[in-house]
C-alpha cells in the first residue's frame, strides 16, 4: 500500500508543481488545477510513506497501510471535490481508493462504498433540485459500483487482504512463510538434490552439525552429514537413507544411526527422509529432518538398565518365596489346616503373578537395548507350530474353549500329518514359543466361551501364523496402541483379567528381531485375530545357515563359515 501512496503522492505533488507553477499556459486551456489541500495531503502522504519505508520498516503492517490508504484517499477526494466534483477532470482517479479498499478488509470497503454512494446521492439531489439532466449522475452511480466489486474479487482471490492481516498478538500470516518456518524449526532440515548437493541447510542443522549454511550449500551432503552405524563405521551406500529414498521415492525413518559433527563429536540422531517430487511424481530431491537424540537415548539406556537390574534382583527372592509356598502347599511335605491352605494358595498365585511381572520387565528391558538372548536356528515352522498347539491346547480346554488347528491355503497337511511344503524360518524356538504363548494366553484370558483357531499359511516369501478367538474383542481406538509398553485396554471386560501390558510389547520386539511383523484385526464383542508374518527361508540359505550352526557347535571343526548370509 505504501508503494501506491508513495507513487500517487509524488505524482500529485509533481502535477501541482507542474500545472500551478511551470505549465501555466496549459492550465489556462484545460482546467487542471490541483487544490492546495490536495498538495498538502500529498506531501503528508509522501512523507508518511517514506518514513514507513526508511525508519519504521513496517511495510506490511496493516495499521501503517491503512493510514497510507486514508492519506491518499483524502488527497484524491480533496482533488476531485476541489476541482468540480462530478465535473472534475480527475473524477476517474476515485477508482484507485475504490479498488484498494478491500485490501484492508470488508469494513474499509463498506465505509468507502457508503461514502462514495452518499456523495453521489447528494450530487443527484442537487442535480434534481437544479432541474438539470440526471443521466450523467446515474451513469456515475452505476459505474462507481464496479471498482468496489473488482476490489472484492481481486483481493479476495489473491489473498492479499489476509496476507497482511495481523491478529491481536501481532502475528501475521506472513510469519507462516515456508522460509521462516524452516529456519525456526528446532530440528535440522536439509534438502539434497539428485546429484547429492546440499540445497538447503537450516539454522538447527548448523547447530547440530557445527557447519554453517555458507559452508554447506553447494557441497555434497556426504562431506558434511557423516552418518555412521552403531559400531562407528561410516555407512556404506546401500544403507545410506538419503540414497535409499532418492532411489525408492519412498520416505523412511531411521533411528539407528549416529552423526559425526564438525568437531568430530559423535551424536545419535533420528532421521526422517522424504522425497520431494516433481510434477510427474518422480524424485527431484530429498528433504532430511534430523534431531540429536543422544541425551534421550542415554536416559533411555539408564532407565532400561535400572529396570533390568531391579527386576533381576527381585526375581530371585520372589522365586524363593514361590518355591517355599509351593512346598507349604504340598501335602507330602507340610501339614497345614484348610484355612491356612486357602491363604497360601492366594499368596502363591500372587507371587506367581509377581514373578511373571519381573520376568516380563526384564525381557522388555533387554529387548529394548538389544541384550535379549537370541540363538536362531533353522526351524521347520509347521512342525514347530503343531507342537506349540498341542502344548497349549490343555490351558484352553481347561477353560472350556475349543481349540481348532487350521493349517491351510498353501500349507496343506499331508497324510502323515506333516506340512507340505516345508516352511523354514531362522528363529530361536524359545523366543518364538514366548511369542506364541503370549498370544495364546491372551486369547484364552480374554475369551469367556467359544473357540480358538490357530492358522498357518504361507507363500514363496513369507509365512503367516494367526490366532483367532471369539472373545471380548478390542475397541478400534485401542488397536493402534496395543503393542506399546504397559498398554492395557481399560474396559469392564478386561479390567477383571490380570496382566502387565508387556506381553504384546515383548511379542512385537521378538517378531521384529526376525524381520517379521505382528498385527491385529478385531471386532468388539466378536473376537480378535493376531497375525504374525515371518520371512520364509529358502532351501539354499537354510543349508548355509545349518552348516554355520554345525560349525559353531563344533569349534574345532574345519567347516568354513559361509559369508553374505
Ligand atoms: P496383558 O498382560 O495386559 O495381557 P498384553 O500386552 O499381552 O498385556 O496385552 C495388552 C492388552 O491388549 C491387554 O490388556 C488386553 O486389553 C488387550 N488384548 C490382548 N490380547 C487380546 C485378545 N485376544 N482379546 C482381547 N483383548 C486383548
Amino acid at each position: 500500500m505504501n508503494d501506491a501512496t508513495l507513487a500517487l503522492s509524488a505524482l500529485l505533488i509533481l502535477a501541482y508543481i507542474g500545472f500551478e507553477l511551470i505549465f501555466t499556459e496549459v492550465k489556462a486551456e484545460i482546467d487542471l488545477s490541483i487544490p492546495v489541500a490536495t498538495f498538502v495531503l500529498a506531501i503528508l502522504g509522501l512523507v508518511y510513506s517514506l518514513a514507513i519505508y526508511r525508519f519504521l520498516a513496517k511495510k506490511s503492517h496493516l495499521f501503517a497501510g491503512l493510514i497510507s490508504y486514508i492519506l491518499i484517499t483524502t488527497a484524491i477526494a480533496s482533488l476531485i471535490i476541489g476541482s468540480g466534483g462530478l465535473q472534475s477532470q480527475f473524477v476517474a482517479l476515485w477508482m484507485i481508493p475504490a479498488i484498494l479498499s478491500y485490501m484492508f478488509g470488508m469494513p474499509v470497503l463498506i465505509v468507502a462504498w457508503l461514502a462514495t454512494n452518499a456523495y453521489l446521492i447528494l450530487m443527484a439531489v442537487d442535480v434534481v433540485n437544479s432541474g438539470s439532466d440526471l443521466t450523467l449522475t446515474l451513469l456515475y452511480f452505476i459505474t462507481m459500483q464496479l471498482p468496489f466489486m473488482v476490489s472484492y474479487m481481486i483481493w479476495r482471490r489473491s489473498g492479499a487482504s489476509t496476507e497482511t492481516s495481523e491478529d491481536s498478538s501481532g502475528f501475521k500470516d506472513k510469519d507462516l512463510s515456508a522460509d521462516l518456518l524452516i529456519e525456526s524449526i528446532a530440528e535440522g532440515v536439509v534438502v539434497v538434490d539428485l546429484e547429492g548437493t546440499l540445497k538447503l541447510f537450516n539454522k538447527a542443522a548448523e547447530d547440530i552439525t557445527g557447519w554453517s549454511k555458507v559452508d554447506a550449500i553447494g557441497l555434497n551432503y556426504r562431506s558434511l552429514l557423516k552418518l555412521q552405524d552403531e559400531k562407528g563405521v561410516p555407512i556404506d551406500k546401500s544403507k545410506d537413507p538419503i540414497r535409499i529414498v532418492l532411489a525408492s521415492n519412498k520416505s523412511l525413518i531411521n533411528d539407528e544411526l549416529s552423526l559425526k559433527t564438525r568437531s568430530e563429536k559423535i551424536i545419535e540422531v533420528t532421521l526422517v527422509v522424504s522425497p520431494i517430487n516433481d510434477r510427474d511424481g518422480g524424485v527431484k530431491a530429498v528433504a532430511v529432518v534430523f534431531r540429536d537424540v543422544s541425551e534421550e537415548r542415554h536416559q533411555q539406556k539408564q532407565r532400561a538398565e535400572f529396570i533390568s537390574t531391579a527386576s533381576h534382583e527381585m526375581r530371585t527372592p520372589v522365586a524363593a518365596i514361590e518355591g517355599y509356598l509351593a512346598l507349604a502347599l504340598n501335602d507330602k511335605v507340610s501339614k497345614i489346616d484348610s484355612a491356612a491352605k486357602g491363604y497360601l494358595e492366594k499368596a502363591h498365585a500372587s507371587t506367581q503373578h509377581l514373578g511373571k511381572l519381573f520376568q516380563d520387565l526384564l525381557t522388555a528391558a533387554k529387548s529394548e537395548d538389544g541384550r535379549l538372548t537370541n540363538n536362531p536356528v533353522v526351524t521347520d515352522m509347521s512342525a514347530f507350530m503343531e507342537q506349540i498347539v498341542e502344548d497349549m491346547r490343555f490351558t484352553a480346554e481347561k477353560k472350556g474353549l475349543q481349540v481348532i488347528q487350521s493349517f491351510g491355503a498353501g500349507a496343506a497337511k499331508s497324510g502323515g500329518g506333516a506340512m507340505n511344503p516345508v516352511y523354514l524360518a531362522n528363529i530361536d524356538p524359545e523366543r518364538m514359543r514366548e511369542v506364541l504363548t503370549n498370544l495364546f494366553d491372551n486369547a484364552v484370558k480374554y475369551t469367556e466361551e467359544g473357540k480358538l483357531t490357530i492358522g498357518f499359511t504361507g507363500n514363496q516369501e513369507t509365512m503367516t501364523i494367526s490366532i483367532t478367538d471369539t472373545g471380548a474383542g478390542i475397541p478400534p481406538e485401542d488397536v493402534g496402541h496395543l503393542f506399546q509398553k504397559f498398554y492395557r485396554v481399560d474396559n469392564s471386560a478386561t479390567r477383571q483379567v490380570g496382566g502387565t501390558g508387556l506381553g504384546l510389547f515383548i511379542t512385537k520386539k521378538i517378531v521384529e528381531l526376525y524381520h517379521g511383523r505382528v498385527w491385529v484385526e478385531s471386532k468388539l464383542g466378536e473376537g480378535s485375530t493376531f497375525f504374525i508374518e515371518l520371512p520364509r527361508l529358502d532351501q539354499t540359505k537354510a543349508d548355509q545357515l545349518k552348516q554355520l550352526e554345525t560349525a559353531q557347535k563344533t569349534p574345532l571343526s574345519t567347516v568354513q563359515k559361509p559369508t553374505n548370509i
